[in-house]
């Protein structure tokens, strides 16, 4: 027996650290980490120590005998992984004669930071408690006396944690309990529902700071910019996504699921995951932490088929394998390829086992005929695939009756009473930051906001809208790296107040 990695792996290395015999790959210091969507476990060397499984923050590593039906097969996935690993098979050690376990060699030790024995307690304001906020925190708080001011605009901490992920997924929410354990650190102040550039300004944080670390993420949804688009029945995927996670600034009656047929513009995860949403069984996300408005509307809804629309074929499409392969467990629910154009089905049958498309084997593939309403036939639903293919325009009167698509022989309209655009997410600039306008982050030199010493970046904001949880891990420590070494240098700029005054600020404002 060994242990596997799953389904929620969110790639933040926990577990690499703690196995006593490194034989979960890629480790962050290899090339393949920044492709690989999850780690693996090599069962032929795991010695079954479970530190993995304590270490990992989303519950991905299991004991492969007690994976369900639905995580199976990662026994095979991580097994696959270390089949071509050659330089492994070179170095079995000389003990087991070349029969036992791979030995996978340790790296050097690498110490990346030093700091000198005087060094005093900084005083560090984080705006934003989403992952790339607390992986900070974590950083200063571990490595470091620093006394940290967390700071956030919502009434709960968590970011997308809290507000993104999808109700279906509590092992990835119980992210949130591990970033949660800082919240209440001695050496932490946290302020909730205190907006900076409204009820504070960015220079008045800096002022009693030494330095302050912005982590805000991405809050706004890209637009298509083709006509129609603001017709009624129209929406962000973002909406949707914070509706059923009870956002405060969302109401209860954002979403009306009366149609019967959903296009989603968009086949990243955002979009698998507001698909699965809008077809899974309400009765099975009633035990979740799904919003009681949300769950209501779900239990009346008309939706028989979410339509999933992408531009680019079965092999470049943006999810990730882990959640498509997620979607062949629902429950009553179907997933179809739309076989509109023979190469889709052409990238499907060439697909390599490790290729993306691979996935969709099996999947019934038929040119869907759009003229015929979703079919309710024995109370199943349906997901429809519908690669290489764009849209031109949301057609309708005030409501939004079709989708106008690419693809195929020409144009065409698929009807649908619902268009949810799920085509990422966009920074927002903030407190005056020098901003890309083109990527949506700030400018910065790893994690140094350029041209505003002391003030530094992390997280989506930073990097851009993509990756999980886990990758703003190392985001925080190149940032946190970059702010200790500034300091130590002496160039942090010299606060006037100190963070009680800022605390007390911050109590007269929100
Ligand atoms: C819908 C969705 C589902 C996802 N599901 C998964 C998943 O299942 N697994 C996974 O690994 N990853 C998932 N991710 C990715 C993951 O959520 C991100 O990698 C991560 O949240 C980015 O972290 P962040 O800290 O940069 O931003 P965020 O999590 O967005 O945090 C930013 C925080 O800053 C606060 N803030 C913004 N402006 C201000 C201001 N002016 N003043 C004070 N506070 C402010 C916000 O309120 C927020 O709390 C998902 C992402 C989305 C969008
Ligand atoms: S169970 Fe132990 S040996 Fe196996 S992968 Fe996890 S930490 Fe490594
Ligand atoms: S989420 Fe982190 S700790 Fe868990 S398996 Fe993935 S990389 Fe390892």
């Amino acid at each position: 027996m060994a242990y596997a990695i799953t389904q929620t792996c969110c790639k933040d290395a926990s577990c690499v650290s703690v196995c006593p015999v490194n034989c979960i790959r890629p480790t962050p210091e290899e090339r393949d980490f920044g492709s690989t969507e999850m780690l693996h476990v090599d069962p032929q060397t795991c010695i079954d120590c479970g530190a993995c499984a304590d270490a990992c923050p989303v519950d991905a590593v299991l004991p492969v005998d007690s994976l369900g039906a639905a995580q199976r097969e990662y026994a095979d996935i991580n097994a696959a992984y270390f089949e071509h690993a050659e330089e492994e098979s070179e170095a079995r050690s000389a003990e087991t004669d070349g029969h036992g376990p791979i030995f996978h060699a340790w790296g050097e030790p690498a110490f990346e930071r030093v700091l000198p024995p005087d060094f005093g307690p900084l005083r560090v304001a984080i705006v934003g408690t989403g992952p790339a906020g607390m992986y900070a925190a974590e950083d200063l708080l571990l490595h470091t006396r620093a006394e940290v001011t967390l700071v956030d605009r919502l009434p709960a901490a968590g970011g997308l944690v809290r507000y993104g992920v999808a109700p279906d997924h509590p092992a990835t929410k119980k992210a949130g309990d591990t970033f949660a354990r800082f919240h209440t650190h001695p050496r932490v102040r946290m302020h909730l529902g205190l907006e900076v550039g409204r009820d504070v300004t960015a220079e008045e944080l800096a002022a009693h700071h030494d330095a302050v670390i912005y982590a805000v993420g991405a809050a706004a949804d890209r637009r298509l910019g083709i006509p129609g688009e603001d017709r009624t029945g129209s929406l962000a995927a973002t909406t949707v996504v914070a509706w059923y996670n009870a956002h405060p600034e969302v109401a209860p009656d954002a979403v009306d699921l009366s149609a019967e047929r959903v296009v989603v513009v968009g086949n990243g995860n955002v979009a698998l995951d507001v698909a699965r949403i809008l077809v899974s069984d309400p009765e099975a996300l009633a035990g979740t932490g799904i919003a009681r408005h949300a769950l209501a509307e779900l239990r009346r809804s008309k939706v028989r088929e979410v339509v999933v629309l992408g531009r680019r074929d079965p092999d470049h499409a943006a999810y990730t394998r882990s959640e498509l392969r997620a979607l062949k467990h629902l429950p009553e629910v179907d997933l179809v390829v739309d076989d509109h154009d023979p190469r889709i089905g052409a990238v499907i049958d060439a697909a390599g086992p490790k290729d993306k498309a691979a996935v969709l084997r099996g999947v019934t593939r038929e040119a869907v005929d759009w003229s015929v309403a979703p079919d309710a036939a024995g109370g199943r639903r349906r997901i429809v695939f519908r690669f290489l293919s764009a849209p031109m325009e949301m057609c309708g009167d005030e409501h939004i009756r079709a989708v106008r698509v690419t693809g195929g022989n020409g144009e065409l309209q698929i009807p649908a009473g619902m268009a949810l655009r799920a085509i990422g997410y966009r920074g927002v600039p903030p407190a005056g930051l020098p901003f890309d306008e083109a990527a949506g982050t700030v400018r910065h030199e790893h994690g140094r906001v350029t041209g505003r010493a002391g003030t530094y970046v992390v997280g989506w904001i930073k990097r851009g809208p993509s990756g999980g949880i886990g990758v703003n891990r190392a985001c925080a420590a190149e940032t946190v790296g970059t702010l200790l070494a500034d300091a130590v240098a002496g160039v942090l700029p010299a606060p006037t107040g100190r963070p009680k005054a800022f605390h007390r600020l911050a109590r007269r404002r929100r």
